[in-house]
């Protein structure tokens, strides 16, 4: 079996990268040791969404009354919404298959391994055979980083595949990270009626967003039930019992906290151990494969994309690495990926949406700003709805009028900053912004808005 392309996974950098090299007249390969779709689809993006949904409509139902709907009391059924979860996952892996024999891609199930120049051994039922390409994309993504003085057992200490497919709704659950894959899953099991403590390490949960969005998400879980607590270590998990004990450190002292589950949501470790990297010579540091702005190793004709290599770990960005890696392997002109215009969305309730400078970094790089707010608590569209929380946070360069950074937190955000991500793309400035006639009524008023504000323009605050 020999091709033009082999691909090693089939996540969103993946199956993404094969789509487009088959699009351009190579013969293409993937070769993937588990569910077509990688870890987007069947245990990431997808399935957390299908959760996050479950929680929306139990919240609406159990605030109907606040619309004019009575109703009676209703109740979660756990086990139902991991079924829909994961059928919604299924379907969606599903979905690759097809477009794998849409596309006429061979899909290898095995685990790969590379073994020599342009060689990669696959099992076939027990036999060892050899694929053959002449340029090997590496997408093996990441899973779950595990703690040494906490180690995911699967059923105490617990990881994301556990959290989105428990047999048994936990009474309570301590999360220990508050980045997006810890806040979506704190949000969903509190919803749902979980005691929820949300631990994070350092000064603010969503740690990489801007500091205001991060203190709106603080106040706003908290005032769902969620015990947040941030400046705090855990030290150590005690699973002897019948649940565990969490000590944690605070700036108070140590605290402890009894649950049934604790989910480590500390982070993710790249798969790069078990492809062969070393064996062939490829350089890789800190844990990830290292990748020229084309996404070449050192080693001719190996490629690596996605979560393996440094970066944003993020289904898009994954996507846009495969499409680029694979066009600059067809010979064609490519625009080289910018990682500043890349956008990061948490789905919990109330959403966090965000790209480019938050201000703290502006005003490191000694950048002058101005600043435009606007609270969607004067939003028609945002009291019409219910969702009244959050703002619109846009920062532009005082001097020039660019667009550095935009940060939102509210309903329906996540939705709103693809047009953020274009009008940066197209190096729109704030004055064009706000002569940009936007939909009434309608979110996307408060983009407009928050940049008239920056400007002393601002009509409905
Ligand atoms: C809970 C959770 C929620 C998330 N939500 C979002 C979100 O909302 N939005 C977003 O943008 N991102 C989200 N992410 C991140 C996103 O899932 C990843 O960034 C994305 O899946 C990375 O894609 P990838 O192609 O690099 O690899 P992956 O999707 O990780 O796929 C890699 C594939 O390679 C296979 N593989 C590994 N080693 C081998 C081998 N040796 N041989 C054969 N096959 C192999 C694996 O089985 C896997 O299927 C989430 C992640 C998690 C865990």
């Amino acid at each position: 079996m020999s091709y033009d392309v082999v691909v090693i996974g089939s996540g969103p950098g993946g199956y993404v990268a094969a789509i487009r090299a088959s699009q351009l007249g190579l013969k293409t390969a993937v070769i993937e040791k588990e569910n077509l779709g990688g870890i987007c689809l069947n245990w990431g993006c997808i399935p957390t969404k299908a959760l996050l949904k479950s929680a929306q409509v139990f919240e609406y139902i159990n605030h109907a009354n606040e619309f004019g709907i009575t109703i009676g009391t209703p109740k979660a059924d756990f086990p139902a919404m991991i079924k829909r979860s994961r059928g919604v996952a299924e379907n969606m892996s599903k979905g690759v298959e097809f477009l794998m024999k849409k596309n006429k891609i061979d899909v290898i199930t095995s685990h790969a391994r590379l073994i020599g120049k342009g060689k990669i051994e696959v099992d076939n039922k027990g036999q060892k055979e050899t694929v053959e390409g002449k340029h090997i994309i590496v997408a093996t993504g990441a899973r779950s980083t595990n703690l040494p003085f906490m180690p995911q057992d699967g059923k105490k200490i617990i990881g994301y595949r556990e959290a989105m497919s428990l047999p048994k709704q936990p009474k309570k659950m301590v999360v220990v990270g508050s980045g997006a894959i810890g806040s979506e899953f704190a949000h969903f099991y509190n919803s749902i009626g979980t005691e929820v403590s949300l631990i994070e390490l350092l000064p603010n949960i969503v740690p990489i967003e801007d500091e205001e969005v991060s203190k709106q998400l603080e106040r706003s879980f908290k005032k769902q039930g969620i015990k947040v607590m941030t400046n705090a270590q855990v030290e150590s998990v005690d699973i002897n019992g019948e649940g565990c004990k969490v000590t944690v450190k605070t700036k108070k002292g140590s605290e402890s906290i009894d649950c049934d589950v604790v989910l480590s949501a500390v982070g993710i470790t790249s798969n790069i151990e078990e492809v062969g990297l070393k064996e062939v010579g490829v350089i890789t540091d800190k844990g990830k494969i290292i990748v020229d702005e084309f996404y070449k190793t050192n080693i001719p004709g190996i490629f690596a994309i996605g979560d393996c290599i440094p970066g944003p770990a993020l289904a898009h960005v994954a996507s846009a690495e495969g499409i680029i890696c694979v066009e600059k392997i067809a010979g064609q002109s490519v625009e080289k990926l910018d990682y500043n215009n890349i956008p990061g969305c948490t789905y919990c309730s109330p959403e966090v949406s965000s790209v480019g400078y938050t201000e703290k970094r502006a005003k490191e790089e000694g950048i002058e700003v101005k600043i435009g707010k606007f609270p969607f608590s004067a939003s028609g569209k945002a009291s019409a709805a219910g969702h009244k929380d959050g703002f619109v946070k846009l920062i532009f360069d005082a001097k020039y009028g660019e667009l550095l950074g935009a940060h939102m937190i509210g309903y329906n955000v996540t939705e709103l900053i693809a047009e953020i991500v274009a009008i940066r793309k197209l190096e729109t400035t704030g004055h064009e912004l706000i002569k940009t006639v936007h939909p009434h009524p309608t979110m996307s008023e408060a983009i407009m808005e928050a940049a008239a504000a920056a400007y002393g323009e601002v009509i409905h605050l």
